[in-house]
């Protein structure tokens, strides 16, 4: 037997499997998103079995095409490209046999697993037949403890499953279990951190990008588009907002000493962004600060910010260090375009020496003097929508 490329895809998770009777929205949401992440590209059919997701394969499939998809998908632990067979040992064996002819190795072992017990052999007796024939067939020991070669053989109430490779994927919960989020996404680097990391835990990311255009002739919002495009890979429908905010910058300059200002446009921003989220159906804000990185970023200013938020500001970050994060949006693979140069709406407009412990009574006196909520709702009737889409059957 010559082998082929495998023509099915054995996708485990983990954590939807713990919850209970709420494990079939868990299970369909996941299928629902293998379907769609994976349109276009040679997928026969998603199946979803107890304890495994089955993507079949049409033979001109390209597995690395696949495997790049399946990976990204969240709610997906691991996944392993597998043969199938019939529930019949000859045919596994000569399965079995073409993996090894395939490969070089010096150590193996055959891990067979039995999730339906009618098969007449006991998984121990597989692994001793299987193991057998592959170490004459090759010559390679039998390695139980670190095996150069790993072939797993799973037998399944209708079918054998047989396979030889495992890949990783993010884990987490199946977009669209969670709620939807509205995220604060600068260009910079967290954000789109925060925002895939909300993602993974299963919510849908309406995003909210402030700029100074044209009062600063940046790429912001070029690179809030690109970010968006992105992350749309994670849960292939977004909806991203760019927020005029130079009105509202010429208006705090004038009204607010400087060392208050970063504090007085990050309240701004919350409350344009919780307007949005509104009409989005977000439950919480969410933004990429990390506690102490920077300024406005410590305790007391995050306090000061998020007090004009009537919906809960999540900050999933909050712990992470700066290179922890940088690692992150390097595997999501936004770092390269966050670390684009741009004139960031506040890079421009923020004072030498911020204040980092603004008091809210410090700033309410200068926000008394502004129509805050006719400032909110231009911003919002000025906002620009844009929106990305994964290709749909
Ligand atoms: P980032 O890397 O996300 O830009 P940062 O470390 O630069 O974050 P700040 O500039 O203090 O931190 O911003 C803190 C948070 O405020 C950001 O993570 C983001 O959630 C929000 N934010 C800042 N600027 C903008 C903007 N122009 N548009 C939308 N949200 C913003
Ligand atoms: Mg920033």
């Amino acid at each position: 037997m010559t082998l082929e490329a495998p023509h099915d895809v054995m996708v485990r998770f983990h954590e939807i499997a713990l919850k209970g009777k709420n494990r079939p929205v868990f299970i369909r949401q996941l299928v629902d998103n293998i379907r769609r992440a994976t349109i276009g590209i040679g997928v026969k059919q998603v199946w979803a079995g107890r304890m495994f997701v089955r993507i079949s394969l049409e033979e001109t499939a390209d597995m690395n095409v696949v495997r790049e998809r399946v990976s990204r998908v969240f709610g997906a632990v691991k996944f392993a490209p597998s043969y199938r067979t019939e529930l019949d040992y000859d045919a596994i064996a000569e399965t079995v046999s073409a993996i090894a002819a395939d490969r070089s190795f010096e150590s193996f072992r055959i891990s067979a697993h039995r999730a339906d017990k009618a098969f007449p052999m006991t998984s121990y007796e597989l692994n001793v037949k299987l193991g057998e024939m592959v170490n004459i067939q090759t010559g390679a020991r039998v390695d139980l403890k670190n095996p150069d070669l790993d072939i797993r053989v799973d037998l399944m109430p209708r079918e054998a499953f047989i396979w030889a490779d495992e890949y990783p994927a993010d884990g987490g919960l199946p977009v669209g279990t969670g709620g939807r989020v509205a995220v604060l996404m600068s260009g910079g680097i967290d954000s789109p951190v925060a925002t895939w990391r909300m993602m993974r835990r299963g919510c849908r990311a309406t995003l909210v990008h402030f700029h100074s255009f044209p009062l600063v002739e940046g790429r912001s919002r070029e690179k809030a588009q690109e970010l968006a495009e992105l992350l749309n890979v994670y849960q292939y429908d977004t909806r991203l907002y760019l927020v005029p905010f130079a009105d509202i910058q010429q208006r705090v300059i004038l009204t607010v000493p400087g060392p208050l200002r970063v504090v007085a446009y990050r309240r701004f921003m919350i409350r344009i962004a919780e307007a949005i989220g509104r009409r989005e159906g977000a439950k919480a804000l969410v933004t990429g600060e990390s506690l102490g990185q920077v300024s406005s970023q410590t305790l007391q200013n995050m306090a000061t910010v998020g007090e004009v938020a009537t919906m809960p500001v999540l900050r999933p970050l909050v712990g992470m260090d700066k290179q922890e994060i940088i690692e992150q949006a390097e595997h999501i693979g936004t770092f390269e375009t966050s670390i684009l140069p741009d004139e960031d709406c506040c890079t421009l407009f923020v004072p030498k020496s911020p204040n980092t412990a603004v008091h809210s009574e410090q700033i309410t006196v200068f926000e008394d003097d502004m129509d805050i909520p006719q400032m909110v709702a231009d911003a919002v009737r000025d906002a620009e929508l844009f929106e990305y889409h994964m290709p749909t059957a």
